[in-house]
């Protein structure tokens, strides 16, 4: 977990002055300057956001991790662009989102909310501008998370999904694909 944390914050610091801190979700504390992560399996809405992402972007091969994890820098990367009222009126928006049953309906809303969508775009952007720093990156962190696996004697298998909640993970054949934080 340790170096989980430290391989994200190292690179999040260096690039954008941005700090890390494990969350139950990924969020963006814009005016700190603070982004959650996890590496638990997505819920229902979140994998929703990273499939909408793909086929919006089919053009960058990225991890859902990275998806999740750079729309949210995006936020902070973007936030200047709007002012403190559009913001508020942003939220209201996506509040009144809350109500859509249909999911797919939800989410296609919910990325034409200006802020979201210039916060995924901002992601697809530098992830495609910088390839080779994201590769490094990303290997890193998932050795990181292999060995957070390993060290904890956590099982690679691929778990039903009602199992999520107590055991850890699944990695497919693709490479990590779902985690789950535990308590060390
Ligand atoms: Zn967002």
């Amino acid at each position: 977990m340790e170096k989980i944390l430290k391989v994200v914050n190292k690179f999040l610091k260096k690039n954008f002055n941005i700090t890390a801190y494990w969350n139950e979700d990924f969020e963006a504390r814009v005016e700190n300057r603070e982004v959650g992560f996890t590496i638990a399996p997505l819920a229902e809405d979140t994998q929703f956001f990273v499939n909408d992402a793909i086929a919006r972007y089919p053009y960058i091969n990225a991890d859902p991790f990275l998806w999740l994890l750079f729309h949210e820098v995006g936020h902070i990367m973007t936030e200047n662009i709007w002012t403190a009222e559009e913001l508020k009126y942003f939220d209201a928006q996506k509040e009144s989102l809350a109500y859509t049953e249909d999911d797919q309906m939800r989410n296609d809303w919910y990325h034409a909310v200006p802020d979201e969508f210039m916060a995924t775009r901002w992601a697809a952007n530098y992830m495609a501008k910088n390839q080779k720093k994201v590769a490094k990156f990303w290997n890193e962190l998932k050795a990181a998370i292999v060995d957070f696996y390993e060290r904890n004697q956590l099982s690679y298998q691929e778990v039903e999904e009602e199992e999520w909640e107590d055991n850890l993970i699944m990695i497919d054949e693709e490479g990590i694909r779902w985690y789950r934080v535990g308590n060390n």
